[in-house]
């Protein structure tokens, strides 16, 4: 059996991905190192049951000592990196604590496999499948679009908010252990992600709590915000892909080609929940209310996937019409 180590499995994107990847890979055992912060639960890991291949185990890893001896018990053939602070607002409020775990955990997981793949370099200097280290990131790295462009894998960093530059910068703490060990290493740098399990703090989960508890569905300065939404199972085909097809050593977008404003999406699930859950007396979206805008707030984003299209012919199979029916259908399953 391979032993892989999935961190911040406990999570919006990583828990997905773990539901996923066990149930088309049982040639794997995989362990979910997560240390539980407010946005993690183990509910999100129900639908595994009591699947011998997979173990939970809860740790920080920020704490070197422990990474080292869950490497040393589990001597992992690869590790795919989810955990994160990853709450841009969080970031502006308490950016201390996406520096410690975005840049130092990231550092010590790399760093622990070094040490521990160290043994035997002519495996991943070849690109070993099971020695790879696959680092999870966002499109927020480049910063900001105009109403023209999209972003590609040459497209200069230039982070705009503490969290964006807490993930470039372990981009390339990642970068350097492929240049400077010829360790092997992939990122992938993905769009907006929007499906379940997603924490209630987030755009669209805000959108829908809001809307049911009847208050004020709050949008920032005006609106026109851009995103680029990708379901999050077409995000874990991805990863995957990239995860045993990658070429070393490369990055990839990963986006939908879903360009949305934030208004248009608080309209819609509005419009969407009018018919799946009816108010007693009006519309919900006679409950969006702008308020001030966010400070160093990107302006637009839009991923250019062509390079894992092409190359590994990834293609996002769900549309953003029906990938938000679904998602709106979760929640009002979740919260009512
Ligand atoms: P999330 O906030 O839902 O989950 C993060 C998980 O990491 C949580 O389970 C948390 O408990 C765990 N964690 C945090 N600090 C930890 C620590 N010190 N030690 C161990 N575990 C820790 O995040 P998400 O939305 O699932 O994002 C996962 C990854 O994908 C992140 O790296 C994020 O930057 C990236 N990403 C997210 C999006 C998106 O739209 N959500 C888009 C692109 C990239």
């Amino acid at each position: 059996m391979k032993s892989l180590l999935i961190t911040g499995g406990a999570g919006f994107i990583g828990s997905n991905f773990i539901v996923h990847f066990l149930e088309n890979n049982p040639e794997y055992f995989v362990v979910n190192l997560d240390n539980l912060t407010y946005a993690g639960t183990l509910d999100n890991l129900t639908e595994i049951g009591d699947n011998k291949n997979y173990k939970f185990v809860e740790g920080d890893i920020c704490d070197r000592v422990f990474v080292d001896s869950l490497f040393k018990e589990y001597d992992f053939r690869g590790v795919i990196h989810f955990a994160a602070e990853s709450h841009v607002d969080n970031s502006i409020s308490g950016p201390e604590a996406f520096i410690r775990t975005n840049v130092l955990g990231t550092f010590n997981l790399l760093d622990a496999a070094r040490n521990n793949w160290m043994s035997a370099p002519q495996q991943y200097k070849q690109g070993y499948e099971g020695c790879r280290f696959h680092h999870i990131s966002t499109d927020e790295v480049y910063g900001t679009l105009g109403a023209e462009g999209l972003f590609t894998e040459e497209t200069p960093y230039a982070p705009n908010s503490p969290y964006s530059a807490s993930k470039a910068s372990s981009d390339m703490i990642v970068r350097s252990y492929f240049h400077t060990y010829g360790m092997d290493v992939v990122t992938t740098n993905c769009s907006n992600n929007y499906g379940p399990k997603q924490h209630i703090e987030k755009l669209i989960p805000t959108i829908i709590r809001k809307a049911l508890v009847g208050e004020n569905i709050p949008i920032y300065g005006t609106g026109e915000n851009v995103r680029d939404w990708l379901y999050v199972l077409d995000h874990c085909t991805g990863i995957e892909l990239v995860y045993k097809k990658g070429r070393s050593g490369e990055t990839y977008n990963i986006g939908g080609r879903n360009e949305r404003n934030n208004l248009y999406i608080a309209n819609k699930i509005c419009d969407l929940m009018d018919t799946m859950k009816p108010k007693a007396e009006g519309r919900y979206s006679d409950q969006i209310a702008f308020v001030k805008d966010r400070p160093g707030h990107d302006m637009r984003y839009a991923i250019d996937a062509s390079k894992i299209e092409n190359e590994l012919g990834w293609k996002a199979d769900e549309n953003f019409e029906t990938g938000i029916v679904k998602t709106i259908e979760w929640y009002l399953h979740k919260l009512t």
